[in-house]
């Protein structure tokens, strides 16, 4: 599943297509037999709503945590196409389907939008978890309202820790609980594991038993894998592709995940929590 960084770079790799005008659309067969039968696939309002995309002009593109946006311009009017990757969504920025050369992508497109330039941008996903919908306002879009800051803005430590520490979260566990766009947007199950690694605690431990420094430790450790990952070029694990259909090597930088020892070389242990797959070490956390 693409988290923070992953979004930011298909993000950076469709800033090519700014300037362009969406002149027409087209929606899968399952986009559309799942609005016939009142299941909005992939598109989550009414295909009439999301119909106003035709026309507009995309002027800017954005991210909050693992949504981006397309900032669109339509008759003085401005408005936005929020997109979320799910588990397996990709953008792909081509002359035709064809030139989509991994055989499950080009199966499984979604929606193609057709752009002024003559090329075609197409979101294809193989599991359909994503989300694209219209909204107004970037603000007035729930998920992105509730958001915590991003992890580039100054405040963004202090609410980490103060929303941790209110008592609201005293009996979670640390690991689902710093997966809460609420506390911090953008991490997801890899980097998780991952910066708890780096950090010395223990996915199990409840959050009112870590310290306010060990906290800020652990934001210090997120802010490490994510710029890491950045400079990788993502993860690529099964699913993730840049717009451009390359992979990242992020993967290989891995401390714990999907592994069986530690940079330390101790045995790692896995647990299923909240559904999800977690590596950790129980020598090198606490
Ligand atoms: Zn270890």
């Amino acid at each position: 599943m693409p988290e923070l960084p992953e979004v930011e770079l298909v993000k950076r790799d469709l800033e090519k297509i700014v300037g362009f005008e969406i002149i027409d659309y087209e929606l899968s067969d399952y986009v559309l037999n799942g609005h016939k039968g009142n299941k909005r696939t992939i598109v989550k309002q009414s295909l009439q709503e999301f119909s106003r995309v035709q026309y507009s002009t995309i002027y800017s593109l954005g991210r909050r945590g693992k949504y981006m946006y397309f900032s669109l311009r339509k008759e003085q009017s401005d408005f936005n196409l929020v997109a979320h990757l799910g588990m397996s969504g990709a953008f792909f920025i081509v002359n035709n389907l064809d030139e989509i050369t991994e055989k499950n992508f080009k199966k499984h497109w979604q929606v193609i939008f057709r752009l002024s330039n003559g090329q075609i941008l197409v979101y294809s996903d193989i599991r359909r978890f994503g989300e694209m919908r219209i909204v107004d306002s970037i603000e007035g879009f729930k998920p992105i309202a509730e958001m915590a800051p991003e992890y580039t803005e100054p405040s963004a430590r202090a609410h980490f820790i103060n929303t941790l520490k209110s008592g609201r979260y005293n009996e979670s566990f640390i690991k689902p609980i710093i997966m809460d766009a609420r506390i911090l947007p953008g991490v997801g199950n890899i980097y998780a594991s991952e910066a708890l690694y780096i950090s010395h605690i223990l996915p199990t431990k409840r959050v009112k038993n870590i310290s306010r420094e060990r906290l800020s430790n652990l934001f210090d450790a997120i802010v490490e894998v994510f710029e890491l990952s950045l400079s990788y070029g993502g993860s690529t694990i099964s699913d993730y592709r840049s717009v451009t259909g390359g992979s990242g090597e992020m993967q290989n930088k891995f401390k714990v995940y999907g592994l069986k020892t530690c940079p330390e070389g101790h045995e790692l242990k896995t647990k299923v929590m909240s559904g999800r797959n977690t590596y950790y070490c129980t020598k090198c956390q606490r």
